[in-house]
């Protein structure tokens, strides 16, 4: 017998009817033959409301009696599911996390799941009942009662899929499923039939708010096929899974964030460790630290920009003072009135063009580009707040993501389909099942790279370059332009392959004449270093471990990178292989 989750979000049983509209679906599934779990959100704003109680006491609530608090909300609505099902005719019985023994570590009110008991699901589903399991709450070994974070019953039931291998988890919120971008933003935007897990997970932490961020790193780890789908009505919805929807289009989705603050701290001695020092301090206040562009430093000197969410920034600024203080760093200065654009697809790495595409797009939309970052499933570049809707629309169209793609991937078949039954079995059985998971730690030493400094900091510059290096026949993998708040002073580092460094530094050299740079510098032969696997952002800390373990070794970082499922740093050619070992040795406990 086939077995579903049902996820319903908080909007989807604001009400006793809606209640009774989700039983009902819970219940047609049964009758259709399958074993269901249901795993339920707390009632519509029932959760920012018992904050808001909370805070009415006290400014500073501890966050183990928030989670006591918390949880309450998700056990009103399995009762009343439960209820529901039973008026109906029904058999269902309602469980809390701690009655599932869904195990999670202590982090109250972030708390990652370590574990979960499939016995007594099993036994009631084997019963004839629809089990009813609260969303985003778990107990810690002690039996304190925690939850995962905002938004954590999408990990509740990805995760209750996983263990109990189920063959397909349903999501039913209140959007139709996975769009192109935010409809909201641009009614253009199209809704996907498929999209796969790592363009997802790019997406969900860009600010697409379709799924919490972690529950599509378990869907990823564990094989589980995610359907998103509306509770209103019965529009097909899409498919997270393994395959991506397409192979023709380089870029699935474009996404915004309106509201982040680059920093940058300038002057620094460019030796190693300075990243470190910064990352750490930031880190300590439990900011995450975006789009981290560090330019290659000149006269032993090297500028750091990095952008954090816009109400992270006065204590960023506070972070990243004391530490160009430690340093002796020249100045550290800021502009909260930028917002981030990027584009999301795996097909990006296969294909060339597709980053001045988008720069071009930029250009004719008269956008000025102030920081770019790519890795190889991600573009991301910040614009001036007030070009930010322009800037999403541009990329939208020239990657014309409103059109239906001509050809499809098949959808992979339903359940749980990892080709390696065994790794996800052994994953399973680990202790934790949520931990950091480092897939592959590897090195790149055919590339080289070429810096122009002081570009002029003026629309179309990058459209441009990477125009003429690409009609020159020279591939570009990694492009990082970064921008230090002075005027016209920004530096466009890219890497390329080693027996086309030639050429692409006389395209390079040929336009810092034309646009009047300071000059072209370049590197023949540089090692990237790439950590990949799950977990990399929203498990803060793997950005300051691979500074660390290069600063240990005294190994100073070029050129840095982060998406969800890779970090990419660059550093001297000669310093390859030892930097290998270092990040070997630093993630040996993670690393599978
Ligand atoms: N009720 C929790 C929240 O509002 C969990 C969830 O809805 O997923 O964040
Ligand atoms: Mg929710």
């Amino acid at each position: 017998m086939a077995l579903i989750v049902q996820k319903f979000g908080g909007t989807s049983v604001a009400d006793s009817k809606k209640i009774l509209a989700a039983a009902r679906k819970a219940i047609r599934a049964q009758q259709q033959g399958n074993q269901v779990v249901m795993v339920v959100s707390a009632m519509g704003h029932s959760t920012d409301e018992l904050i808001d109680l909370a805070h009415q006491i006290t400014d500073r609530p501890e966050a183990r009696e928030m989670d006591m608090l918390l949880s309450t909300g998700e056990q009103v609505s399995v009762a009343l599911m439960a209820m529901a099902i039973h008026s109906l005719g029904h058999k269902a019985v309602s469980l809390t996390g701690a009655q599932i023994g869904i195990r999670t570590d202590s982090k109250h009110t972030k708390a990652r799941i370590r574990s979960i008991s499939t016995d007594r699901v099993q036994r009631l589903l084997d019963a004839g009942n629809i089990v009813i399991a609260a969303g985003f709450q778990g107990i810690d070994e002690d039996f304190n009662v925690t939850t995962l974070g905002r938004g954590g019953s999408d990990t509740t039931a990805v995760a209750l899929a996983a263990v109990l291998r189920a063959d397909s988890c349903e999501i039913y919120t209140d959007v139709d499923g996975v769009y192109t971008t935010d409809p909201r933003l641009l009614p253009e935007a199209r809704r996907v039939q498929q999209i796969c897990y790592d363009e997802m997970l790019e997406l969900a932490s860009l600010g697409s708010g379709v799924m919490h961020n972690r529950s599509i790193e378990f869907a990823k780890k564990f094989g589980v096929p995610i359907h998103v789908r509306s509770s209103f009505s019965d529009v097909a919805g899409s498919m997270i899974v393994a395959v991506a929807e397409s192979d023709e289009s380089p870029v699935c989705g474009a996404a915004l964030m309106k509201d982040e603050a680059r920093v940058s701290v300038l002057g620094v001695p460019d030796v190693p460790g300075t990243s470190l020092e910064v990352f750490s301090r930031i880190a300590n206040r439990n900011i995450s630290v975006d789009m981290i562009v560090q330019n290659v430093g000149e006269n032993g000197k090297a500028d750091l920009s990095f952008t954090v969410p816009r109400n992270e920034l006065r204590s960023t600024l506070e972070a990243a003072r004391e530490a160009a203080h430690v340093l002796g760093a020249e100045e550290v200065n800021s502009d909260e009135n930028v917002a981030k654009v990027s584009v999301v697809g795996l097909g990006m790495a296969k294909q060339s063009g597709v980053a001045n595409r988008m720069f071009r797009a930029m250009a004719d939309a008269n956008v000025n580009i102030q920081m770019i970052s790519t890795s190889e499933i991600k573009i991301s570049v910040l614009v001036e707040r007030d070009a930010a809707l322009n800037a999403l629309r541009a990329c939208h169209e020239t990657y014309q993501l409103h059109k239906e793609p001509a050809t499809r991937n098949p959808a992979p078949p339903a359940g749980i389909t990892s080709n390696d039954a065994a790794s996800v079995a052994s994953r399973l059985s680990g202790l934790n099942m949520e931990e950091l998971a480092i897939d592959d730690i590897s090195l790149d030493v055919s590339q080289a790279r070429i810096t122009m400094r002081g570009v002029p900091d003026t629309p179309g510059i990058a459209a441009v370059v990477f125009d003429e290096v690409a009609a020159a026949g020279v591939f570009v993998d990694m492009i990082v332009q970064s921008c230090n708040g002075r005027e016209g002073q920004t530096s466009l580092s890219f890497t390329v392959p080693q027996d086309k460094l030639e050429k692409g530094l006389s395209v390079a050299k040929q336009l810092a004449e034309r646009f009047k740079c300071q000059g072209v510098t370049s590197s023949p032969k540089i090692a990237k270093l790439s950590v990949s696997g799950v977990g990399l952002r929203s498990h803060t800390g793997v950005a300051i471990r691979t500074f660390g373990a290069l600063a240990d070794a005294g190994i100073n970082v070029e050129m840095i990178n982060t998406s969800e499922v890779r970090v990419n740093v660059v550093v001297d050619g000669k310093f390859g292989n030892e930097a290998l070992r270092r990040l070997q040795a630093a993630f040996a406990d993670v690393l599978h």
